[in-house]
């Protein structure tokens, strides 16, 4: 065995979980198949992004995200969100890598064989012996297997560019502007978008015409026409538009199977949080507890089958399968709310007390808070909501009973 860990990606995912098993002194191998900076504009709650050491690589960070519900109608959420200042985030993680010996081989895996000592990579024209391979080759990864397909994607299309004076409080972003009144289009209100804002300086701004979950996916070109509109109703017009983002997040991915030889991780294993689409709370939460339970597992000479599947329990813990159980639950009501049901809803979430609304979009929020916000907003929602969420239950109550009790 040259290595003891086969890491693929370059992306999050790939990177936190390179340095996770080099700092745990195991061998490790990065196959990854760019070197090229992400591209997502990445942004999430500060104290979640801490929680998970990521507070040296926010910026810039907000005092408080507002949630617009129609004209003169604001809302704040009382809570600092923030961008992930991803390139330095990027050139840290590599030079950690660097520093801890992690090898990086920029070449695309292609195919993986087992036996029962471990298992033979197949990137470009080199074949690595490895202990374990990890793939976090993201949404549509190289080698892990899962069930079937996703049905319901988060789908946004943003601008980053220069606003014409300055039409945005840099103080504050806009996680959701959910007014709909620029929408005319084949799909109309049964398929409401919202505005995400960040202003990043008087002089930058990113924003972002999103659908947050639909099945199938809002179009990219229903999105850009809905964007210009918006930005045209608003009277702000974009001097100069340094990047588009094009966003598509499958938020339904079937779980993997638990009992594959190859691990996976971030978009790979499924770990999108099914109702906002976040992610790299996750990751970076869970990548120490991953790399502790693989090196554990090999340093005692555990077959890699046993320390394959102990690894995908660590990601997938009983308590985060119960969770998601849930979520996913929330995230097929979210797809089906109409542009007046979505803002009565978000209205409705974010009265909840702070602690329950984080608690149900947290990475890991316990179980309970989930529980809490999701018989708070069934208590509080109309009658047409409470049916949905009451169908979309008995088509599967199985599933939510064990996840609930
Ligand atoms: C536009 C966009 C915006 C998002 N915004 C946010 C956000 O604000 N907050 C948040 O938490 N989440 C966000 N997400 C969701 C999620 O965090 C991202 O999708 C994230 O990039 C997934 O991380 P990952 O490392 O699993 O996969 P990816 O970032 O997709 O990286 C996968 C990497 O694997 C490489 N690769 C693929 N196949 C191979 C192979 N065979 N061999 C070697 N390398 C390979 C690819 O080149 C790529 O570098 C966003 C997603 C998108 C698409």
């Amino acid at each position: 065995v040259q290595h003891d860990v086969a890491i693929v990606g370059a992306g999050p995912a790939a990177l936190a979980a390179a340095v996770a098993t080099a700092d745990r002194g195991l061998r490790t191998v990065l196959l990854a198949d760019q070197d090229a900076p992400w591209a997502p504009n990445y942004g999430g709650w500060v104290d979640e992004l801490e929680g998970v050491g990521l507070g040296g690589y926010l910026g810039p960070i907000w005092s408080d995200a507002l949630l617009v519900l129609g004209e003169g109608d604001v809302r704040s959420a009382g809570r600092r969100y923030a961008r992930v200042a991803k390139r330095r985030l990027r050139a840290a993680l590599l030079e950690r890598c660097a520093a801890l010996g992690v090898e990086v081989r920029p070449v695309r895996a292609h195919e993986v064989t087992h036996d029962a000592t471990g298992s033979t990579v197949r990137a470009g024209d080199d074949a690595l012996r490895v202990g374990l391979v990890i793939d976090a080759s993201g949404h549509k990864p190289v080698f892990v297997r899962r069930a079937g397909e996703p049905t319901a994607f988060q789908a946004a299309v943003g601008f980053l560019g220069r606003p014409a004076g300055q039409p945005f409080d840099a103080e504050r972003m806009t996680f959701m502007d959910l007014r709909t009144d620029h929408v005319d289009d084949e799909l109309g209100p049964a398929a409401p978008t919202f505005l995400y804002t960040m202003p990043l300086s008087p002089q930058r701004v990113f924003v972002e015409e999103t659908s947050l979950v639909r099945a199938p996916a809002v179009p990219f070109g229903v999105l850009l026409r809905r964007l210009r509109e918006r930005l045209r109703r608003m009277d702000v017009v974009l001097d100069e538009v340094e990047s588009t983002e094009m966003c598509l997040i499958p938020m339904d991915t079937p779980l993997p199977d638990l009992d594959q030889r190859v691990v996976g991780f971030g978009g790979a294993a499924s770990m999108v949080h099914p109702a906002s689409g976040y992610l790299l709370g996750r990751v970076f939460g869970t990548a120490p507890e991953l790399a502790a339970t693989v090196a554990d597992g090999l340093g005692r000479g555990t077959p890699p089958a046993e320390v394959a599947r102990r690894a995908w329990r660590t990601i997938w813990t009983d308590e985060d399968l119960r969770r998601r159980e849930l979520h996913l639950f929330g995230t097929r009501i979210l797809a089906g709310l109409d542009a007046d049901e979505q803002r009565r809803f978000f209205s409705g979430f974010f009265a909840m007390p702070r602690d329950v609304w984080a608690g149900y979009l947290a990475a890991r929020g316990d179980v309970a808070s989930v529980v809490r916000a999701m018989s708070s907003m069934l208590w509080h929602s109309s009658t047409r909501i409470r049916w949905k969420l009451l169908l979309s239950g008995a088509r599967r109550p199985g599933a939510l009973l064990r996840a609930a009790v």
